[in-house]
């Protein structure tokens, strides 16, 4: 697999475009110098089916599965979603504020959504994700590096890093490791 992505006024070149009404414009234009890991699956642990997508773009039937009350009406999305098979779905531009992190800090500063990129990993805290997303992870990390040199290795987090004690995402199958040591 030989993925090259590539930045264009705050869209990814190579990733299919689902757009998503729920973002605003930054506080501050350019401002983005922080790049989160989050994970999602709907319903949780499943990974058939488009209701992330459905979901991030607030078109879910939230009464298509009992887990679904639990998030009715809630309105959030990353800028990126990479599937179990390694498809990247964009639903944001990056220039935008995507509504991704909530109550948040990284480094004394609240509010990571204003200075951030989310990328959603479809997943759970405990399974392994698939050797798909961590290529494409990879290739997109140093794609949006280049685009947002502010994002340097030490700017990339995870949501459970930055909302501890809320949030547990990418969650303990993330290697890390892995995934920093790919990137050039
Ligand atoms: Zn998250």
């Amino acid at each position: 697999m030989s993925t090259k992505f590539q930045v264009v006024d705050g869209w990814v070149r190579g990733a299919r475009c689902c757009e998503s009404p729920n973002f605003n414009q930054r506080p501050l234009q350019g401002d983005i110098s922080l790049l989160v890991i989050h994970n999602i699956s709907l319903p949780p642990g499943q990974f058939a089916g488009d209701d992330v997508e459905r979901f991030f773009c607030n078109q879910l039937d939230f009464d298509s599965h009992p887990f679904y009350q639990e998030i009715r009406g809630v309105e959030v999305s990353a800028h990126l979603f990479i599937r179990r098979d390694g498809e990247l779905v964009q639903f944001v531009s990056l220039d935008n504020r995507a509504w991704h992190a909530g109550m948040s800090e990284f480094e004394g500063r609240d509010q990571c959504n204003d200075f951030s990129i989310g990328i959603e990993l479809e997943g759970t805290d405990s399974q392994s994700y698939t050797d798909q997303q961590y290529q494409v992870l990879s290739v997109l990390t140093q794609a949006i590096q280049h685009a947002y040199p502010e994002i340097s290795a030490e700017r990339i987090t995870g949501h459970s890093d930055i909302a501890p004690g809320r949030k547990t995402d990418p969650g303990e199958a993330f290697d890390w490791l892995r995934y920093r040591s790919s990137l050039k």
